[in-house]
C-alpha cells in the first residue's frame, strides 16, 4: 500500500506534546487521517482541540514499541518532534520500523554536541568558543548540561573558581551530568525556522522566535540590588515561545546559512537534512549571528504560527504552519510517487 498515490491510504501520527497540535491540524487540513499517541492523563488538549481522528493511549511513552505494529497496519507516517526524541531516545529512534518522516541518521549529528559542532563549523557557521576545561575560562561563559532538559540547571561563570563553586551547587541538587562550557554571547536570542523540501528542491524561511525562559526573562523585573541581596541565579527553563520578525537586511544571510547547513549535511549522511530545521543562536550588536545549536526537525518555536507567519503569508497566501508544510510535502511526495524521498 506504500506505493499508493492516494493520501486517503495513509495516516499521519505523532506523540501528544511539543508541536503535536499543529502537526495534526496541518495533516488534517491537507486531507490526511490523524493519530495522536498520548500518555494516560494527557489526552485532553487533543480531544478539546479536535485534531486527532484517533487517540492511542500509552501508560508511558517508552511503551511506544508495543503499539508500533498497529501503526504499521494503518500505513502510518510518524512525524518526529522535540519531545518525540526526548521520550523515545535517539538510539531507539533508529529502531523504528513504521514510516518515519525525515532522516534518522541526521539525529545522531544533532544529538551529540561535538558532532553538531563539526557539522556547523564545516558549514561555515559562526559559533561561540568552547572551553575544553574549566581552568581555561577567561571570559563570561554559560555552562550547559547534555540532554534536552529545556535549559534546566544552566549557569554562568566568569572564572574557574566561580565555575567550581556553581558546579558544586548544581551537584548538590542534581545528578552528575556531562556539560559544555561555552563563551556567553551578549546579544539577543533568535531562533530561525527553515523548511527544505526535497520534492520542490527549495529552501524556505518559515518564521523566527525567541524562547520565554524562566527565570532569565524575568530577572530584569527585579532591581539589580535586590537580585544580589536575594542571590538570584539565572536559569533557562523553557515555558513558551515569543514570535519575532527579523530586520529585513538580515534575511540574505539567514538564507545563506540555511543553504550551507543543508549542503554540509549531504557530505555527512546519505540522505542529508530535509524538512523543518532550526538554527538557534544569539545576534550581537555588530549583527554577528552566533549559532549554538541546530534542531534537525520541527521546533516548538513554530507554535505561535499555527495560522501562518508573516513569511509564510508572503509565500502561500493561505494559513501555512510548519506542521501543515510537512503534510503538504508528504502529500506531494505521495501523489507524484516519490514518498521514499521524504522518509528516512
Ligand atoms: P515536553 O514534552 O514539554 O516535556 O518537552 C520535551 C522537550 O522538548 C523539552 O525538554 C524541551 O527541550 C523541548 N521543548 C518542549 N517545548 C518546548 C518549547 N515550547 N520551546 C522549546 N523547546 C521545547
Ligand atoms: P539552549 O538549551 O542551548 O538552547 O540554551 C538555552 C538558552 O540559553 C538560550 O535560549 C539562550 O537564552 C541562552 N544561551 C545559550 N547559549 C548561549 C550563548 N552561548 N550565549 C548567550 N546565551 C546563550
Amino acid at each position: 500500500m506504500n506505493n499508493s498515490r492516494n493520501i486517503k491510504d495513509f495516516t499521519i501520527a505523532t506523540l501528544g506534546s511539543h508541536t503535536a497540535l499543529q502537526i495534526l491540524k496541518g495533516a488534517r487540513d491537507e486531507g490526511f487521517k490523524t493519530i495522536c499517541i498520548c500518555e494516560r492523563g494527557k489526552t485532553e488538549p487533543y480531544e478539546s482541540f479536535n485534531v486527532a481522528d484517533e487517540i492511542i493511549t500509552l501508560e508511558k511513552y517508552s511503551d511506544f514499541f508495543q503499539i508500533e505494529q498497529q501503526l504499521i497496519d494503518k500505513n502510518t507516517i510518524l512525524i518526529p518532534h522535540g519531545s518525540f526524541v526526548a521520550y523515545i531516545g535517539p538510539e531507539n529512534i533508529m529502531k523504528i520500523k513504521a514510516m518515519h518522516y525525515g532522516t534518522k541518521e541526521i539525529l545522531n549529528w544533532e544529538s551529540d554536541r561535538n558532532k553538531e559542532r563539526e557539522w556547523l563549523l564545516g558549514a561555515g557557521i559562526k559559533m561561540p568558543k568552547v572551553f575544553s576545561q574549566p581552568e581555561d575560562i577567561d571570559r563570561t561563559v554559560i555552562v550547559k548540561f547534555h540532554g534536552a532538559d529545556g535549559g534546566m540547571g544552566y549557569f554562568l561563570a566568569n572564572s574557574p573558581a566561580e565555575f567550581h563553586r556553581k558546579h558544586q551547587n548544581y551537584l548538590a541538587k542534581n545528578k552528575s551530568k556531562a556539560y559544555m562550557i561555552q563563551e556567553y554571547i551578549v546579544g539577543v536570542p533568535v531562533y530561525s525556522h527553515y523548511f527544505y523540501s526535497p520534492i520542490d528542491d527549495t529552501l524556505e524561511i518559515m518564521s523566527f522566535d525567541k524562547r520565554y525562559e524562566s527565570n532569565a526573562d524575568s530577572v530584569g523585573r527585579v532591581a539589580a540590588k535586590d537580585q544580589v541581596d536575594v542571590d538570584i541565579e539565572t536559569s533557562y527553563t523553557v515555558t513558551g515561545n515569543v514570535p519575532i520578525v527579523l530586520r529585513e537586511s538580515l534575511l540574505p544571510q539567514i538564507f545563506k546559512m540555511g543553504h550551507n547547513v543543508i549542503e554540509k549535511s549531504r557530505e555527512l549522511t546519505s540522505g542529508g537534512l530535509f524538512g523543518p530545521f532550526c538554527l538557534e543562536g544569539v545576534i550581537d550588536p555588530q549583527l554577528n549571528y552566533y549559532i549554538f545549536e541546530i534542531s534537525a526537525r520541527i521546533v516548538a518555536g513554530t507554535n505561535p504560527y499555527i495560522n501562518g507567519s508573516p513569511y509564510t503569508w508572503l509565500k502561500y497566501n493561505e494559513p501555512m504552519s510548519t506542521g501543515r508544510r510537512i503534510a503538504r510535502d508528504i502529500k506531494k511526495a505521495i501523489e507524484t510517487g516519490q514518498l521514499s524521498k521524504v522518509l528516512g
